[in-house]
């Protein structure tokens, strides 16, 4: 299933809506949640439009490794490497899934509970 091409992240990437941008590259960009829920809270969103991990498959390894891989360089440029992260991908309703574009969140700046709520 494809995501729809006029959820909030489609319009963010096509510039269409302001965001607070931390990082871009061909693929992603990495922007600021305006809802925050910890002191860094940066979203990781591919640019192909993936309605969340149900909807990939082999051959998107490259692509979901460069999710990751961004998340640590924006812990990196936010200065939270060294005090830790948490990285989370909310998938579906369940999930607790909102906005019908994959996203990985980035959460840092406090200490985190397990299990999650
Ligand atoms: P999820 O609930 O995992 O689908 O996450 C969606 C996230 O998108 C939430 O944390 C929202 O606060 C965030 N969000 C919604 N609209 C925007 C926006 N315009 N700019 C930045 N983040 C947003």
């Amino acid at each position: 299933m494809q995501a729809q091409k006029n959820n909030i992240f489609a319009k963010i990437i096509r510039g269409e809506i302001p965001c607070k941008k931390v990082l871009e590259t061909d693929n992603l960009i990495a922007i600021h949640d305006v809802n925050p829920q910890a002191p860094v809270h940066v979203l990781i969103i591919p640019k192909l439009d993936i309605l969340n991990l149900c909807d990939t498959a082999p051959g998107m390894e490259l692509l979901l490794g460069s999710l990751l891989l961004a998340a640590d360089q924006v812990a990196k440029i936010l200065a939270v490497k060294e005090s830790g992260y948490r990285v989370v991908i909310n998938t579906g309703k369940d999930g607790g899934q909102t906005v019908d574009h994959l996203h990985v969140h980035l959460l840092a700046g406090r200490a985190f509970s397990w299990p999650p709520g």
